[in-house]
């Protein structure tokens, strides 16, 4: 007879469950995966197979983010010491995307002959659906303008023009790969660096990141820098190149620090000094010109209201429209100051890396060290003053527009951009406003075009096609299968906790064959290889 045991005995066994979720994240599996149902069309047979979720923050699946990991350190190990330029291959353009550019040949030509008949009016109403149709054809995909020179149409003046930052230019050179030295010993290297950037002070701040006195801290400027640091990095990014005068090739990661302000780290292909790099982000800024958020015109008890006839919204007092995204545009006035000038901080880290040292290596670890968390996460606040800091950071960006379409824009008198009706300030969906993103709603990874001449999904098939050699299988003829998802009503469904049994025992197996498959390509006697699993 089993020994009675006591409920807090009983509390203490770890569930059954819980033990095979942890055994399937121990192998690598996927906690999450996908069914699907695979039709053999030359035989019949159908097998099921399970898909990794694929998901790239470690709460939701601490293996297949840890996978998405290790592929943006290939991605980066790839192209940070190349020594020959990568081959860029671009896709052909679509139907949709040839339609839309032959829409705007059209525009043109039609504009341009109106211009030299005189009629004015009509060639600025062509002009007009040129601009339209140059936003549909970067919706569509396509990178760049059709007209070089001609990016914004509201471009009447030059006074929400960036100042032209005080640096020497020189000519951008096509090519993509830094200086080569030679040592003493007649050896060529090629020097690589590795950057980190961080924003601007905002008050002076203790060990634990948060601000000494909360009071004198400037929230405001740390929201705004926050939500304008990716157009910051591109504008750093084209100033490097001019100054450098050649394609400079980068892949970067944004993390928040301790103070949840943004930083960045950056692999990039050659060298500059730190001298020259002072120099070039002393010159760096960006300028946000939008209408001014300084006074309150309408609170959260008297909010404009929509008017549905004209699709505008009016002033809830007067009944007047509140003037649109571009007539505030327009009233901005040469005298006028930009609504913020985001720039970096003065301190920063650089370091030249070698290719295929430890530096490099370790450098990578940093790179995606905190990829498989959200932002928010990287940093957890655990003590009163870290939360309180927290909570002060994401008060600070509930009433800050994020973007031209962003709802806040009602709080200070001015339509959003592509106003609709039901907007209302403080309650934007913007990713920006949201805790997790602390301001910060671009993308965790930045990688330039040329880096390493892959997109992500050409690295992922390069993993893949490595372990289908290492095991020794054949790549599937994809016309040979059907697939289908399998849905909770069918009767071959798994449910969830049977989907990780069967993952578990795949793992299992795919490790053996992979040991053996080494111990072979290693000249080892092979163990028995009878069973191989599915791919991981
Ligand atoms: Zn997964
Ligand atoms: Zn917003």
């Amino acid at each position: 007879m089993t020994p009675r045991q006591t409920r807090t005995q009983r509390l203490a066994m770890p569930f059954a469950r819980d033990v095979v979720r942890d055994l399937a994240v121990t192998n690598g599996g996927c906690i999450r995966p996908v069914q699907l149902r695979r039709t053999d069309i030359h035989t019949g047979q159908i097998e099921q197979v399970l898909v990794p979720c694929g998901h790239t923050l470690a709460t939701v699946c601490p293996s297949c983010a840890e996978r998405a990991k290790a592929l943006r350190a290939a991605q980066c190990r790839e192209g940070w010491h190349l020594d020959t330029e990568p081959v860029v291959v671009s896709d052909d353009p679509d139907d949709v995307q040839l339609a839309w550019v032959e829409h705007r040949a059209d525009a043109q030509q039609m504009g341009d002959q109106a211009r030299t008949d005189g009629l004015d009016e009509t060639a600025a109403e062509l002009d007009e659906l040129s601009a339209e149709l140059d936003e549909e054809i970067t919706r569509s995909g396509l990178r760049g303008n059709v007209l070089p020179g001609r990016t914004e149409r509201r471009h009447r003046s030059t006074r929400r023009r960036q100042d032209a930052p005080d640096l020497p230019r020189r000519a951008v050179a096509p090519r993509t790969i830094g200086r080569t030295y030679t040592a003493p010993d007649g050896k060529a290297f090629r020097p690589s660096m590795f950057i980190t950037l961080t924003c601007d002070s905002y008050g002076k701040i203790g060990p634990d990141g948060t601000p000494v006195d909360p009071g004198a801290y400037d929230y405001q400027r740390a929201a705004r820098d926050a939500l304008h640091f990716t157009a910051l990095f591109d504008r750093l990014v084209q100033n490097l190149r001019r100054f450098l005068g050649y394609d400079l090739q980068y892949f970067a990661t944004v993390e928040p620090q301790r103070r949840l302000a943004p930083h960045i780290h950056l692999a990039i292909r050659g060298t500059l000094s730190r001298t020259e790099l002072r120099q070039v982000l002393a010159a760096t800024y960006h300028q946000v010109w939008w209408p001014p958020t300084g006074q309150i015109r309408h609170d959260d008890a008297h909010l404009p209201v929509w008017h549905e006839a004209s699709g505008n919204y009016l002033d809830p007092s007067t009944g007047e429209l509140l003037p649109t995204w571009d007539d505030a545009l327009d009233a901005i006035g040469r005298e006028d100051e930009p609504l913020h000038v985001a720039r970096f901080g003065p301190k920063f880290d650089a370091q030249g890396v070698l290719g295929g040292s430890k530096d490099s290596a370790r450098c990578i670890g940093y790179l995606t060290k905190y990829l498989t968390k959200n932002v928010a996460d990287c940093y957890l606040a655990t003590t009163s003053a870290e939360q309180a800091h927290a909570e002060r950071l994401a008060d600070a960006l509930r009433y800050e527009p994020c973007s031209p379409t962003c709802a806040n824009w009602l709080r200070y008198g001015v339509q959003p951009k592509n106003a609709r009706e039901g907007m209302r300030p403080g309650r934007c969906t913007g990713k920006a406003h949201r805790r997790e993103y602390l301001g910060y709603a671009g993308r965790r990874v930045l990688v330039s075009r040329k880096w390493s001449g892959k997109t992500l999904a050409d690295h992922r098939a390069d993993r893949k096609a490595w372990l289908l050699e290492t095991l020794g299988i054949a790549d599937t003829d994809p016309a040979r299968f059907m697939w289908e998802p399998v849905t909770p009503g069918d009767p071959d469904h798994m449910p969830p906790a049977q989907r990780l049994l069967h993952v578990v025992a795949d793992r299992q197996r795919w490790h053996a064959a992979l040991i053996n498959a080494r111990a072979r390509a290693s000249g080892e006697p092979p163990e028995d290889l009878s069973a191989t699993g599915q791919a991981a």
